[in-house]
């Protein structure tokens, strides 16, 4: 029996309800599967933890983190903490430090959630963005001159390394083979931005003459947020930067229904440092501790979760379940259903066990 240590972090909000019916279905998964068990490191850090000790996670977070086989983690946030505050005190030093350059986002629309697309069904909208996690306009390099005059200048630096656009772009052409995907998209922006977009580019043409048998285009970023709305079912593996990518990461789940189903993996692909699994979605203040959040998004990352650790079998039986159990209609209130969280939570166990 292979046990694997994950370490949990429900962070704020319905981040500890998701993540608790969460490791009930991974529970499960990796009971009726009988050769994997998780021993979870229950890890309080959040805005809370922020209040009282003016940090998000204690000095040595970092190496606590390190050993663990991947991390868990619900969401960060709260009133009256700033964004910025969990960004920079908890996501992106883990993201960072453990070169969690990927940050991939199945874009699906399941059975049993309405899009706001009209004349879309289940299976139509399809497809997986990988977004550059590591990198790009998220570089923390620029500066304010001259502040307070009239003359004020403000730069902000975008930072795009060959290798880092490298190793995101082959990830994207891997992934499209291994998930028997016929097409990689590329977002950027070369007529406007004409140093790093360009770049990005003539990387992405490189790449993909390595492989032939994906067919591969480039869009402008407005454009292709046009053509997400229009023509989604035209997608299969988009590829794009830290920005652009943030911004189809959030599109992407808005026309597939629902932004409590969507998960989020960051993944370091090489395996040397522990990935990390949180939904698309926040703390979600206005509805925490009510027990009606939708788990599906923290249950869905916990598919991803297994396929990363090389236990596809329980990735797919925890999807299956998933699917089926919306599908039936045994959904929370903000994707108009009826049930609670647990309620949800409980429904997917029962269909894992029948599954297995
Ligand atoms: P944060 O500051 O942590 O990002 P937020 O207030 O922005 O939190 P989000 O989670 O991003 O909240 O989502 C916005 C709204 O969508 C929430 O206020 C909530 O009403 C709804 N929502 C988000 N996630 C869920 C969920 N899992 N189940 C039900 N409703 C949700
Ligand atoms: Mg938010």
């Amino acid at each position: 029996m292979k046990q694997l240590q994950i370490a949990s972090i429900p962070g704020d909000g319905i981040g500890k309800e998701t993540v608790a019916a969460g490791r009930k279905v991974l529970d499960t998964a990796c009971e009726v599967h009988g050769g994997v068990t998780f021993e979870y490191l229950d890890i309080d850090w959040s805005c809370e933890y922020y209040k009282q000790h003016g940090q998000m996670m204690p000095d040595n977070g970092l190496d606590i983190l390190r050993p663990c086989d991947a991390i868990y983690l619900g969401a960060v946030g709260f009133p009256g903490v700033p964004d910025h505050v969990s960004l920079w005190g908890l996501l992106l030093p883990i993201r960072r430090t453990f070169r969690q350059y990927v940050n991939l986002r199945p874009v699906k629309l399941m059975a049993g959630v309405q899009t706001p697309l009209a004349n879309r069904y289940p299976g139509d909208i399809d497809f997986l963005v990988v977004r550059e996690n590591n990198e790009g306009e998220y570089s923390n390099m620029g500066g304010r001159l001259y502040q307070g005059t009239n003359e004020e200048v403000v730069v902000q630096n975008t930072v795009f390394t060959r290798a880092g656009v490298e190793r995101v772009v082959r990830y994207a052409f891997e992934l499209a083979i291994k998930n028997g995907r016929k097409k990689v998209s590329s977002a950027t922006k070369s007529n406007g931005i004409n140093y790093t977009m360009p770049f990005w580019d003539e990387i992405f043409a490189e790449i993909s003459s390595e492989y032939p048998e994906i067919e591969n285009n480039q869009y402008h970023i407005d454009a292709l947020c046009a053509r997400f709305v229009t023509h989604p079912d035209e997608f299969d593996v988009v590829v794009a930067s830290n920005l652009f990518g943030d911004i189809l990461t959030d599109l992407g789940p808005a026309i597939a229904g629902s932004i409590g189903i969507a998960p989020s993996a960051n993944i370091n692909p090489t395996r040397a440092y522990p990935s990390m699994f949180e939904p698309v979605h926040g703390s979600a203040p206005d509805i925490a501790g009510k027990g009606i959040a939708n788990p599906m998004g923290q249950i869905w990352c916990g598919a991803m979760m297994f396929d990363h650790l090389g236990y596809q079998d329980c990735g797919d039986l925890v999807m299956r379940a998933l699917a089926d159990t919306l599908a039936a209609g045994t959904t929370t209130a903000d994707i108009g259903g009826h049930a609670n969280t647990m309620e949800v939570t409980e429904a997917v166990c029962r269909r894992i066990k029948k599954l297995a």
